[in-house]
């Protein structure tokens, strides 16, 4: 079915005729692989929210028009004299359809072919494979998120066709795409009076209620109630007959008005005071594509030098789009109420990529290229108040509500913490508003650095912390001995960022970052004086084992344990076996591993033992069984893997046999 089909219904535009001649034959193309699964689950596993399809719709027919409003600024040709910005619903119960017109800026042919068949976006597969494990219910979020909002008209719809042409294309070069959701697509090139897009759902049996008026004004309320222009519908009224005398004034007669449905408030412009949490919330949830509240709202106008108006989001989950594909950095830039940038990167640092909102500035010039803009020092005063308001409410919210600021950082602490390792300026804000579990702190409970470096007794000089793979691991492991009994904590990190950002972080109040798990960790003065005593008695022993076991650097006596007989550790500035692993789960560092340095307690029986046999007769094979069991033991309590388990089963057996003889 044509769109010229529908010509009754269509919106009548100036110079518009409702005639669509073809000019070229009917091509038919496949979908991208990936495309062709997408579309697989949208049309056979989604159930619920499905009249999301309609926000996806009217969000892309309003980015349309910002976007020719927009171009049209340096080039007033493309608008065919038609400026009255609309989006139009038309549903036609003879036909069963459902149309989304819009007069924005349209799609070429290659465009469409592109955008609506062939181009997978990176983190396609990925998010495919989300979507195929996520929940039902959270299936659509993900869709929107993603930004393939345009197929899940095919949750409602059996086929799908769009009528466009680019602003600035001759009448002639409009292009009409058709599919049923399946493997493939046409394409044809058609006559288009007027630019824009009319995108008509060819509605699946049970999906008629999107055809009610009483529906579409529910969803667009729901979904679009922010939408800057006006969402209209042909709606049909009995009224009084006019002219007719007053006892006759019950007859009535049908008529058609279009209707605007959404109310378009530009809610940063309006006084704080006044808007509703819903109202936020729902332009929240309009523009960043998620189904919750967001946990804070930022809203003020910054008056001085440069005027403008804020309203931001700090979302309480992670965007999808921050795990996977490229996620867009930057609020919304409106200048005099005309949308500049739909991403300003130039107004957020990466790290604050998930804060959504809009920044609305009267100040900037309206006819200005992205490369001006960029150098605008505008921009940059603008970027510097937003942040520092950022961290202003992300500190109050820590003081103030603890428990949700923590919730708030399980989620979007990973990202928020790059900036402790990419902005220098404010890497000591970033590191006050982090949070972190710790060895003194029970499971599940965070505490910030400022209660750290409060905590520490009057001996600890440093900031102790430990990274690996998650808390019951680092909980076990033998690097804590010494901590426990000396009484410092010691915070645990479990972000695979945590080791990047610590390889590139200092100090914090003057305390000195330090992991538990490398280099050396200074004696107390009771351990000073056993340790001259013990160097002496095991140097044998250690020069001996040394020659032993290749496979680390370095073998010494410990100041960190207190129960395990063994542990090994990373030079100061070494990798980590953490990190080692993380690099190996990437594919990178070629399964190279650093060698690392063998601590011995001297206090452990085992390894007292050790020395006495290796003492009274120095060639003994024990010796060199045993040394490698306590090598071994090491690596896997550092949650490593042996090299040889087979060398390591038949070295234990052999001491179970001679301890089953005894029985
Ligand atoms: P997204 O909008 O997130 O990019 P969609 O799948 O909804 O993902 O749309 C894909 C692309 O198709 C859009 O980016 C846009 O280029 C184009 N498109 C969709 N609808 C329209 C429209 N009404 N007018 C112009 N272009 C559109």
């Amino acid at each position: 079915m044509s769109i010229g089909e529908q010509s009754g219904s269509l919106p009548r535009r100036k110079g518009q005729t409702m005639s669509e001649a073809p000019t070229a034959s009917t091509e038919t193309m496949e979908f991208k692989s990936e495309l062709r699964q997408i579309l697989h689950l949208i049309t056979h596993s989604l159930y619920s929210n499905k009249e999301i399809f309609l926000r996806e719709l009217i969000s892309n027919a309003s980015d349309a028009i910002n976007k020719i409003r927009f171009n049209s600024i340096n080039n007033s040709d493309l608008l065919d004299g038609d400026t009255e910005w609309k989006i139009k619903l038309i549903a036609d119960k003879d036909k069963n359809t459902l149309t989304v017109s819009d007069n924005g800026t349209g799609m070429s042919r290659d465009t469409i072919i592109d955008q609506l068949g062939t181009i997978a976006k990176s983190g396609t597969r990925a998010f495919l494979e989300t979507l195929q494990q996520a929940d039902e219910a959270s299936r659509p979020e993900l869709i929107g998120q993603f930004g393939v909002g345009f197929y899940s008209s095919f949750m409602v719809a059996d086929r799908v066709t769009v009528v466009s042409r680019l602003a600035g294309d001759p009448k002639d070069q409009g292009v009409r795409w058709v599919s049923a959701g399946e493997g493939e697509f046409t394409i044809k090139t058609v006559d288009k009076e007027t630019h824009g897009t009319d995108v008509t759902l060819h509605l699946k049996e049970d999906e008629k209620e999107f055809l009610e008026e009483w529906r579409l004004r529910q969803v667009v309320k729901e979904f679009s109630d922010f939408i800057e222009y006006p969402v209209v519908m042909d709606v049909e009224r009995h009224e009084p007959v006019e002219g007719e005398d007053d006892k006759e004034d019950d007859k009535t007669e049908a008529v058609v008005r279009e209707e605007t449905l959404n109310s378009m408030k530009a809610l940063w412009l309006r006084s704080k005071d006044e808007i509703e949490e819903d109202e936020y919330n729902a332009f929240y949830r309009q523009i960043s594509h998620d189904y919750g509240d967001p946990a804070k709202v930022i809203h003020y106008t910054a008056e001085g030098l440069t005027e403008f108006k804020v309203l931001l989001f700090i979302p309480a989950k992670r965007p999808f789009d921050m795990m996977f594909g490229d996620p867009k950095v930057g609020p919304r830039l409106y200048v005099q109420r005309v949308q500049i940038m739909e991403n300003c990167e130039e107004l957020l640092p990466p790290y604050l990529r998930f804060i959504k909102g809009v920044v609305d500035c009267a100040d900037l010039p309206l006819n200005v290229s992205r490369e001006i803009l960029q150098q605008n020092p505008i921009l940059d005063r603008i970027r510097k108040n937003i942040v520092k308001r950022i961290f202003t409410v992300l500190e109050e919210m820590k003081k103030d509500e603890f428990d949700k600021y923590v919730a708030f950082y399980r989620e979007l602490g990973p990202i928020l913490k790059e900036g402790m390792a990419q902005d220098f300026e404010n890497r000591d804000t970033l590191t006050t508003l982090a949070v972190y579990e710790s060895m003194n702190t029970e499971a599940g409970k965070y505490i910030s650095m400022d209660e750290y470096v409060d905590q520490m007794p009057p001996d600890q000089e440093e900031i102790y912390y430990l990274i690996g793979e998650h808390r019951g691991m680092l909980e076990r492991t033998p690097y804590l001995e010494v901590f426990r009994d000396r009484g410092w904590n010691v915070l645990f990190m479990t972000d695979p960022i945590d080791e990047f950002v610590m390889s590139s972080v200092d100090e914090y109040r003057e305390k000195k970052y330090k992991a538990a798990d490398k280099g050396d960790i200074a004696a107390d003065e009771e351990g000073k004086a056993r340790a001259e005593d013990d160097e002496k008695t095991f140097q044998a022993l250690i020069e001996a084992l040394k020659g032993k076991i290749p496979e680390v650097q370095d073998v010494r006596l410990s100041t960190r344990l207190k129960d395990s007989a063994s542990c090994l550790v990373a030079d100061e500035g070494a990798m980590s076996a953490h990190m080692e692993r993380l690099m190996q789960r990437m594919g990178e560092g070629g399964g190279q591993t650093t060698k690392r340095i063998l601590e011995l307690n001297a206090g452990h029986p085992v390894v007292q033992g050790l020395q006495k046999l290796h003492d009274s007769d120095g060639e003994d094979v024990r010796v060199e069984s045993i040394g490698r069991l306590l090598y071994e033991q090491a690596v896997v309590a550092e949650g490593s893997k042996l090299d040889d388990p087979v060398g390591f089963a038949s070295r234990i057996n052999d001491l179970l046999v001679k301890e089953l003889i005894r029985i």
